[in-house]
């Protein structure tokens, strides 16, 4: 970069007659050498000095030519980076541009494709683990959470909850309303459950929770204490019934995730056979690993 800089005096618009000059200069090297020597010496061969110049000049043309030929994709960069080199080449303006700005160009090319890729990752992300109505984990991100629990904290309750006669809330108030009601339930869930808890929406009008470390019991309340806010604040109402849920609920102790899951689901189904609006517990609770 030095000697880049030191002869930036010599066609300073210019890398490529900068290189064709050095070039030059330094393949004349021998023929200048001989012609000094032979005039300090006075003995100077003609047929020597022909064959020399002539092997020179051709020397001179291979190397310019290679140079040139060279400094072809360079120009080719340039032009990828910024188009408008390219129109100034044409409009016959100052052409190659100095090589640290292509250097930097490339670099912070690279960098912002980079950065890009990284945010679209993360879009992509977010948008694979999230549910867009409600802003909460969708089921696929629900388990990514907690697969990646460590395993002193893969403990506690797993509820699976439905929202009662879902089907009569889009009936009677519209599609569009029974969006707003998912929505609203599912800020009611993030407000009345602990920062470690996990929620999601399992799919349709069913949620999931975990409540991390908790025995059923302290589950059972959290649950009882949101049902109780849904009657007294109602998220909507059909006819003059505030809508309800049913929940079922499993103690998770590490063991296979979707065992636990799916007695929760089996107690979920015999709090809507029982009459709805109501919590219960897994018969069984899922295989203890530890604890
Ligand atoms: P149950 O008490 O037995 O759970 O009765 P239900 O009517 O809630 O249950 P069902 O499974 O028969 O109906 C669920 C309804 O939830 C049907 C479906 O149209 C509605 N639903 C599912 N996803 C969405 C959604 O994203 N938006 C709206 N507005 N409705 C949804
Ligand atoms: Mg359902
Ligand atoms: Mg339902």
């Amino acid at each position: 970069m030095q000697f880049y800089l030191a002869t930036s005096f010599i066609f300073p618009r210019s890398l490529r007659f900068r290189l064709f000059t050095l070039c030059f200069l330094t393949t004349h090297l021998p023929l200048l050498g001989y012609i000094v020597w032979g005039a300090a010496t006075g003995r100077i061969a003609w047929a020597e000095f022909i064959v020399l110049a002539l092997a020179t000049m051709a020397g001179a043309a291979g190397a310019l030519i290679g140079i040139g030929a060279l400094l072809d994709p360079i120009h080719a960069l340039a032009d990828a980076l910024d188009p408008a080199e390219q129109s100034a080449r044409k409009r016959g303006g100052p052409t190659l541009p100095e090589v640290g700005d292509i250097i930097s160009r490339l670099f912070h090319g690279v960098r912002g494709a980079a950065v890009a890729t990284r945010e679209r990752i993360d879009e992509l992300n977010i948008a694979a683990n999230e549910d867009a109505l409600t802003g909460i984990a969708n089921r696929r991100g629900f388990l990514a959470q907690l697969d990646a629990l460590p395993l002193a904290r893969r403990r506690g309750c797993i509820a699976i909850i439905d929202l009662d006669h879902f089907k009569q809330v889009n009936d009677m108030l519209g599609h569009d309303e029974g969006d707003r009601v998912l929505a609203d339930f599912a800020s009611r869930l993030s407000s009345q459950t602990r920062r470690i808890d996990i929620i999601a929406r399992w799919g349709g009008e069913e949620f999931a929770i975990f409540y991390q470390d908790a025995i059923e019991d302290e589950a059972s309340w959290s649950l009882a204490r949101i049902a109780e806010r849904m009657r007294r604040e109602p998220v909507g109402m059909v006819g003059d019934q505030p809508i309800t849920f049913s929940a079922g609920l499993c103690a998770w102790r590490g063991g296979p995730v979707m065992t636990a899951i799916g007695q929760a689901d089996e107690a979920l189904y015999r709090a809507k056979k029982s009459g709805r609006d109501r919590i219960q517990r897994a018969e069984r609770p899922s295989t203890p690993v530890y604890g």
